[in-house]
């Protein structure tokens, strides 16, 4: 057998890709991926249980049609507005489309470090030569020096995985109306921020903001995101993208959690606010024990500690699972000073943060 076979013809920014694995010992309370750590709501689970044989036989929706309406309510705009959504399968694939949509040849992906961690990945993927630039020191974005990278792509995260801090509205406003090419504005911890930057749409075509069902709407297994942006945008990503990217089931569990009140969009927004008390609690306990987590904006807070690994090991033995996150760069100092390592600690019910807290005190 030939085992060089394939190899040989693969490309080397794909060859040499490692697989995302994020560490997944079983443990009994899991606060490692900022998911919903009180489930799904009922809304939602009611729409899967109910679905109908054809719901499955068939394909379906081709684009994004039947949420169309629905998703620009629900980020604050009219029926009427100027402006069209672009679903994906999780907003993983409209960011890897709305890339390959864009990636000229030579054509380059600017974004503050640290960042989503699969964004260098799509780039590499998609063909884009990635620009790091580092966060200002009191981590908001440096937006001149994104500008000046003069990039086909900026992608800017607000609240930004895995700092859980935000840009501050002149920083983005100044990228999105200086940037050469087009700005695409993460906002999946959107539930959780002191503000949206959607109001910019209206004033640049070139911005496409995303979105996902994976974090505070609780659907992460469904897979479904979306990009919102002028017609053209999503038009351009919804060509790149392909048909048929949101299967009917997760279709109709967003369908209902966004129409519902009680056990779709209210159970979301209750629980978004308990993230944000129970959040608040877990940094003032996390300061008691020595411990000063980033100022956070989302459902998961960052806690630079030159000690991460060893206490991430620690915690597991006693069935808690946080993210380690290592390779943090230099600047700004908070994650210089922690060598470059950090725990990642996702919020959920006051129990868990309990046991997360017992385990610390014996872990430190
Ligand atoms: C979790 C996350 C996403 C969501 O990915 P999905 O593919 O929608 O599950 C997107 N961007 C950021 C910054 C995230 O942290």
């Amino acid at each position: 057998m030939d085992r060089q076979s394939a190899l040989a013809f693969a490309r080397s920014d794909v060859s040499t890709l490692p697989l995302y694995a994020p560490d997944a010992t079983p443990c009994a309370i899991d606060l490692s991926d900022n998911t919903n750590l009180w489930g799904a709501p009922p809304a939602a689970l009611d729409a899967i249980r109910s679905a109908e044989c054809a719901s499955v036989s068939r394909y379906p929706a081709l684009y994004s049609e039947p949420l169309r309406d629905l998703l620009l309510r629900h980020v604050g705009l009219g029926q009427d507005s100027a402006c069209d959504v672009i679903t994906g399968c999780g907003s993983d694939d409209v960011l890897d489309s709305a890339m390959r949509a864009f990636s000229v040849s030579g054509a380059s992906l600017a974004y503050s470090t640290p960042t989503f961690s699969m964004i260098p990945v799509l780039a590499r993927l998609t063909g884009l030569r990635p620009a790091p630039i580092p966060f200002a020191e009191n981590f908001d974005i440096d937006a001149e020096r994104l500008v000046d990278t003069h990039a086909e792509v900026t992608y800017v995260c607000t609240p930004n995985n895995p700092t859980a801090t935000i840009a501050s509205r002149t920083a983005v406003e100044y990228v999105v109306r200086n940037a050469t090419g087009i700005v695409i504005l993460d906002e999946a911890y959107a539930e959780f921020a002191p503000e949206t930057f959607v109001d910019l749409l209206e004033e640049n075509e070139r911005l496409l903001i995303t979105r996902t069902f994976s974090k505070a709407f609780g659907l992460a297994g469904l897979r479904v995101g979306f990009g919102v942006g002028s017609s053209e945008i999503t038009r351009l990503v919804a060509r790149a993208r392909g048909p048929y990217k949101v299967n009917a089931l997760a279709e109709r569990a967003v369908h209902a959690a966004l129409s519902s009140h009680v056990g779709g969009r209210d159970w979301v927004a209750t629980h978004a606010a308990l993230v944000i008390e129970n959040r608040n609690r877990l940094v003032a306990e996390l300061a008691q024990r020595g411990l000063t987590a980033l100022p956070s904006f989302a459902n998961f807070v960052l806690v630079p500690s030159p000690d991460a690994l060893r206490v991430s090991r620690e915690l597991a033995t006693r069935g808690i699972l946080v993210r380690v996150i290592t390779g943090l760069p230099e600047v700004p100092t908070a994650l210089g000073n922690a060598k470059g390592t950090a725990l990642r600690i996702g919020v959920g019910p006051w129990d868990m943060m309990r046991e997360l807290l017992t385990a610390l005190d014996e872990a430190i």
